[in-house]
């Protein structure tokens, strides 16, 4: 963080503004988090110098003796953290941990199964644009209307009636609990792989306040920078030998060449971070803080998918104020509230607009927020919203400025990276 120590100043420059951006604005995307400084030390540290294609013990390249130790040790944080019997650490991200996955156990056109992207589900289950859409025969599942939760019985009814070879569970937009064991009893039905991406859950996976995968699942999936507090990249877990063979061959040759050892490095510190006492107390405050932000929104009038959430994210639904994603992401941004529109199940509104926003608690509890405060930002988000309501999504500079200037009021009192 100490950016006057690089001296590309076109570069320095931007990352002192970024670092302010961070510190005066309340984040609430819901896939961002705040890594510690020890996180940050290791991710900027002369291992991005190394090469070492290969896995610990078995590289391409000499001098790996010390990278080795620090994957072997981000390997057995990873397997400790999650009860997992094998853990891939190499994937540059998560899309390419899912690739992996595709890669080591489907061929060109065999069909999958995930969770419509309209609905809840990532772009990487099948979404046309991406090499998932493409490449696979994609057929989907959704939450049903009434209630907005997965419906099981339709998720089994697909999967008979189509057969997929890989079902996906897991979500970046799905507030609530999965029934993992459920998933397992249909992918066993029609004789599919079970695939979770547990992406957005992890952190709240290892601190034992969301379903376990792992039980279930033929393998797991995550990002490691969401609700698990660490530097931007993916895992891949499994408790099967032959399987776990099969990834680590996917990850490396089949999809990437060298590891990131610098990230590798960053994801050993925030393994071992989360596997500290006081990291099931902040995901317990992540979750306690979400419940308390769709609560007021709730209260202020608007509505919330599901009616609540499970997890750090909530979905909102704007429309009871005639509000829509796009206009709200861009106020909250003007009053400093950083988010992201989002479209909600069913939405009639076009994925470049949407009736939605997707707000999430981690960051900003990793920085000091409690329920109060955020008690105090949901109000913050609802005058915002409230002011586009009466504005036909124009909104009114004042409120954004007063709201504005309540940002910084918090912000400064939860100081990021003294
Ligand atoms: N899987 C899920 C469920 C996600 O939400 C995301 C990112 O938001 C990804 C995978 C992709 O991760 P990445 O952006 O690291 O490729």
């Amino acid at each position: 963080i100490n950016t006057q120590t690089i001296s590309d100043t076109a570069i320095a420059d931007a990352i002192a503004l970024e670092l302010e951006r961070q510190r005066n604005t309340i984040e609430l995307i819901a896939s961002e988090n705040i890594v510690s400084t020890d996180v940050l030390l290791a991710q900027g540290s002369v291992l991005t110098n190394k090469y070492a294609e290969g896995y610990p013990g078995r590289r391409y390249y000499g001098g790996c003796e010390h990278v080795d130790t620090v994957e072997t040790i981000a390997i057995e944080r990873a397997k400790e953290l999650f009860g997992a019997k094998f853990a891939n650490v190499q994937p540059h991200s998560g899309a390419q941990a899912n690739q992996a996955v595709f890669l080591a156990l489907l061929a060109p056109g065999d069909r999958i199964m995930g969770m419509s992207l309209a609905h809840g589900g990532h772009l990487t289950h099948g979404s046309p644009v991406t090499m998932s859409g493409k490449w696979f025969d994609v057929v989907s599942y959704e939450v049903r209307e009434s209630d907005q939760l997965i419906d099981m019985e339709q998720v089994r009814k697909v999967a008979l009636e189509t057969r997929p070879k890989l079902i996906i569970a897991g979500a970046s937009a799905y507030p609530r609990a999965i029934d993992f064991a459920g998933f397992r009893e249909i992918a066993d039905e029609v004789g599919a792989y079970l695939m979770v991406d547990m992406a957005h859950y992890a952190g709240l996976i290892a601190s034992g306040l969301y379903p376990d995968p792992l039980p279930h699942a033929h393998v797991v999936t995550t990002t490691v920078h969401k609700t698990l507090r660490g530097p931007r990249g993916g895992m891949i877990l499994c408790n099967d030998e032959a399987l776990a063979k099969k990834f680590n061959s996917a990850v490396f040759p089949g999809n990437q060449g060298g590891p990131l050892m610098h990230v590798i490095a960053a994801k050993a510190v925030a393994l071992g971070e989360a596997l500290q006492p006081a990291f099931k107390l902040y995901s317990q405050q992540v979750l306690t803080n979400a419940r308390a932000l769709s609560e007021v929104l709730q209260q202020g009038g608007l509505d919330i998918v599901s009616g609540g959430t499970d997890t750090h994210l909530v979905l909102v639904d704007l429309r009871p104020k005639g509000v829509n994603g796009r206009d709200a992401e861009q106020a909250l941004e003007r009053a400093g509230l950083t988010c992201n529109k989002n479209s909600i199940p069913f939405d009639p509104e076009k994925p470049f607009v949407t009736s939605g926003v997707r707000l999430g608690t981690a960051a900003c509890t990793t920085r000091g927020f409690g329920e109060s405060e955020f008690r105090q930002v949901g109000e913050l988000v609802l005058e915002v919203v409230q002011a586009l309501s009466q504005t036909e999504g124009e909104g009114d500079a004042a409120i954004e400025a007063r709201v504005l200037s309540q940002v910084q009021h918090l912000c400064a009192a939860h100081p990021l990276y003294v």
